[in-house]
């Protein structure tokens, strides 16, 4: 195996691959898991249910598909909001699907460390549903002391009433849909607040109480220069955050396109994680995630590439339990009458052999972007030739004690990710 065109590394850095793998998790996909059949699916899922694990650290992600308006780019399963009565009867069918799963050995057998409310938009819909299902997680779930938990919003739903209510309900963590803070280029994405709302809105959150507060930042639009996008790093830096993503635009077909220029592409990225890295306190996550060092950590985000068990709750909702990963429909009526109890909804399931657990702490410097060397027998034995080859394409360099990416390999952190599937493949189909 060898990485393309390596030799030019140093000068091009944007010319390692051919093309760029935008998302870890896309390289996970290609792992080899095998699809469960339907009428398996029940008594497998019962059957990790009933055992106790402490073997990884776990999380909660629960999905609420409605959004006031839908956005051009949106790769995310979601629809327009729906009638009330829709709203209660997911959130209730929600409220049973969280509480089925509590009952549970497995769920009462170790501490959740964090819990994230994504979507679609969670604060699109009633207040008073979001905050039953932050309680009823709360009240049915061990938790660590120091869980954390996240709300995602947007600009335009953030009120001081809001917040409050979040507050009071537990939540610790707002991250906040930005995208960019220019209002021209925030227009052309179907977002309606200009740049003084969005900065009104971080002020409210943090006035509210919030000191765990995140943005996310895309790169690629229509319309951003480098000039614009400078100005939203200088915005950001001046912003009560603590934490920020920052992804180059992801779309699906018949989305909006993105233009396929990836000398620019690493210059944005570039500039974005020299500057973040750079702000007073700061440091880098991941690859795409960056915060104060003492308290920018999402916690959610980084269990990813800590190989944390993950418990998905709602429509479109993927989590992972041991190796068995399973993706839940997005139909929302579907989920309204099947959905109650997470053994018998509607969804796909796979597994991937027992040996993968072996390999998967490979992925850390991936997606931590490091990994320790000294006594790694596995890492050295089955990725020993990889790892020497990125080396060599300046994607990863070693100190006395780790291997690290360095900027070009956080560039191409999702390609080096595919690199460590495609031999975990082989190594377990022989
Ligand atoms: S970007 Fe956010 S608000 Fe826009 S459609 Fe997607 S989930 Fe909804």
């Amino acid at each position: 195996m060898k990485i393309n065109n390596a030799a030019v590394a140093p000068s091009e850095p944007w010319t390692i691959f051919n093309n760029r793998m935008r998302s870890a998790n896309q390289a996970r996909h290609i792992l080899p898991y095998k699809p469960v059949p339907h009428t398996e699916r029940h008594h497998l899922l019962k059957s990790l249910f009933q055992n106790n694990s402490t073997l990884n650290d776990r999380v909660i992600y629960v999905h609420i598909p409605f959004c006031k308006s839908l956005c051009p780019f949106c790769i995310y399963s979601k629809q327009k909001m729906d009638y009330r009565e829709t709203i209660n009867a997911y959130c209730d069918t929600l409220l049973k699907q969280i509480q089925n799963v509590s009952a549970s050995v497995w769920a009462q057998s170790a501490p959740f460390k964090a819990i994230f409310l994504g979507g679609g938009t969670p604060t699109a819909i009633p207040a008073e549903n979001l905050t039953e299902i932050i309680r009823s997680i709360r009240k049915y779930y061990p938790l660590t002391t120091d869980c954390e938990i996240t709300v995602e919003s947007t600009v335009s739903e953030i009120t001081s009433e809001l917040c409050a209510k979040l507050k009071y309900a537990g939540v610790n963590r707002i991250s906040l849909g930005v995208q960019s803070f220019n209002t021209k280029i925030r227009k052309k994405l179907g977002r309606i607040s200009n740049t003084e709302k969005i900065l009104e809105a971080l002020d409210t959150i943090k006035k509210s109480g919030f000191n765990n507060i995140a943005i996310d930042l895309i790169y690629m639009l229509e319309g951003q220069t480098m000039e614009t996008w400078r100005n939203d790093l200088q915005l950001l830096s001046g912003a009560p955050i603590n934490g920020c993503s920052i992804y180059p635009l992801i779309t699906k077909p018949g989305n909006l396109k993105v233009p396929e220029n990836l000398e620019q592409e690493y210059h944005f990225f570039a500039e974005a994680d020299n500057f973040l890295a750079e702000l007073n306190g700061w440091k880098r996550f991941t690859p795409v995630q960056y915060g104060h060092s003492k308290n920018g950590n999402a916690r959610y985000v980084t269990s990813h590439g800590q190989n944390a068990d993950m418990l998905a709750f709602g429509t479109g909702a993927g989590g992972r339990i041991h190796n068995f990963m399973y993706l839940q429909g997005t139909a929302v009526n579907e989920f309204i009458k099947n959905g109650q109890n997470l053994t018998k909804a509607p969804m796909i399931g796979m597994v991937i052999d027992e040996k993968f657990l072996e390999f998967r702490e490979i992925f850390g410097l991936s997606e931590r972007m490091q990994l320790e060397k000294n006594g790694n027998v596995m890492a050295k034995q089955y990725f020993g030739d990889i790892i020497e080859d990125l080396i060599h394409a300046e994607l990863v360099v070693e100190d006395e004690n780790n291997w690290l990416l360095t900027k070009t390999g956080r560039f191409w952190a999702a390609n080096i990710s595919t690199l460590f599937s495609g031999r975990i493949a082989k190594l377990i189909n022989g």
